[in-house]
């Protein structure tokens, strides 16, 4: 029987089940797919979500190994996005004042990447930290002048952090928090790290945002917890945290970002922001098992619609393509089960993707160029989260009355 990763009641209710999947991030090679040829399996694990009857929180089934999955090929940099080194400076500039940091202060990030974040506090002079398992990130973010330590954050690694840093006043993790499995060891060593006025950031996609627009290629094989104020509440309280500000965001096409203070921290009242977003969710019933009964044949629905969609196109003697070799797109592809013999290619920006093929779907990932190149009638825009910015970007298509494309919560044409 499985367990709750939190509580350890036993996981009995599916919310979501999206079936065999591969490992979204895990772009494959030349050499794995002749491999797969000759007969070798491609890695696949069942991607069913559950919500604990006990503490409410909603979670993968299914284990896989994250220190396998965050290698030093890991593709992602954080700075390749400009949105994203946008949305970190503008985060510095509105935490330095409310929570008063100075130059005598300290401020941790997990997951810090290539130092996208810090490096807006190293300007203010702020003492910071960084933690990330990613050798080569953590390289590109000491050359910013962001100190960094490779490896995962958990017990080790913070009794290290204390020891070369000292507590901290500011902690920020921004989407590593629903990406750890042993959620309890880390929030032991939050607290741990956690001065006695400090305050604590978290962002994470938002539980009401997925059940409400069917964003359902949020869920893939490193995302574990899919959270909501009514589970964390009651979490942190446990750890004798509180919630004192919650704000909706929209990165990921709806994120919570909430501040967290040691419950006995009276220097901050609790914002009226948390028991709103709190009923929200209470009268979606996030907290039980019937708030999320039409989840599943919503999904069912953008698969057929989709599939309608290209089938047609194909009919008429149409080219298809599609645009950002993320995370995102690839649960999407294989649970409707669109692959390399109806899409040519998934263009994508970033040249550590170019050459390689999506996982499950064997899509082959190539330069913008080939988009000039071949001029297809339709472009899919995987990531719809950022579909206004990709339209603009892709904008040229309309040269040859191409179309862009978003399945996601609908279907949208432009
Ligand atoms: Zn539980």
């Amino acid at each position: 029987m499985m367990q709750c990763r939190f509580c350890k009641y036993p996981l009995e209710n599916i919310v979501v089940d999206l079936k065999n999947q591969p490992s979204a991030n895990r772009l494959l090679s030349r050499e794995d797919l002749h491999n797969f040829k000759q007969g070798k399996s491609e890695w696949k694990s069942p991607l069913t979500t559950y919500i604990c009857e006990k503490c409410s929180l909603v979670q993968l089934g299914n284990i896989t190994a994250p220190e396998d999955l965050f290698t030093d090929d890991y593709v992602y940099y954080s700075s390749f996005s400009k949105e994203w080194v946008e949305h970190a400076r503008l985060f510095a500039e509105e935490t330095i004042p409310k929570f008063n940091l100075t130059n005598k202060s300290r401020v941790l990030e997990i997951g810090s990447n290539d130092g996208y974040l810090l490096q807006h506090f190293v300007s203010h002079k702020i003492p910071c930290q960084g933690i990330d398992p990613a050798g080569k990130a953590a390289k590109a973010a000491e050359e910013k002048g962001v100190k960094t330590i490779v490896g995962f954050f958990g017990k080790t690694t913070s009794q290290q952090i204390i020891k070369q840093f000292g507590v901290c006043d500011l902690i920020v993790g921004n989407n590593v928090f629903a990406h750890v499995p042993k959620i309890r060891e880390f929030i032991t060593a939050i607290k741990r790290c956690l001065s006695e006025k400090g305050v604590v950031s978290l962002e994470f996609p938002h539980l009401a945002s997925l059940v409400e627009y069917t964003q359902f290629d949020t869920i893939y094989d490193e995302h574990y917890f899919y959270h909501s104020i009514v589970a964390l509440k009651q979490i942190f309280s446990e750890f004798d945290l509180k919630i004192i500000e919650v704000n909706e965001l929209s990165t990921h096409g709806g994120s919570l970002r909430i501040f967290l203070t040691h419950e006995a921290n009276n220097t901050y009242s609790i914002n009226h922001s948390v028991g709103r977003i709190l009923s929200k969710e209470l009268a979606m019933k996030l907290d039980r098992k019937e708030g999320f009964r039409e989840l599943q044949k919503n999904i069912g629905l953008i698969r057929k619609n989709a599939l309608k969609f290209i089938k047609k196109r194909k009919e008429i003697g149409q080219n298809i393509a599609a645009f950002g070799a993320a995370a995102k797109g690839n649960t999407f592809l294989n649970y409707c089960g669109i692959n390399s013999r109806n899409i040519d290619f998934v263009a994508d920006d970033t040249p550590a993707k170019q050459g390689k093929f999506l996982p499950g779907s064997h899509i082959p990932v190539v330069s913008m160029d080939v988009i000039r190149e071949t001029k297809p009638n339709v472009i899919i825009i995987l990531p719809w989260n950022v579909r206004e910015e990709i339209c603009q970007k892709l904008n040229f298509v309309k040269e040859w009355e191409g179309q862009l494309v978003t399945f996601i919560p609908e279907i949208k044409v432009c």
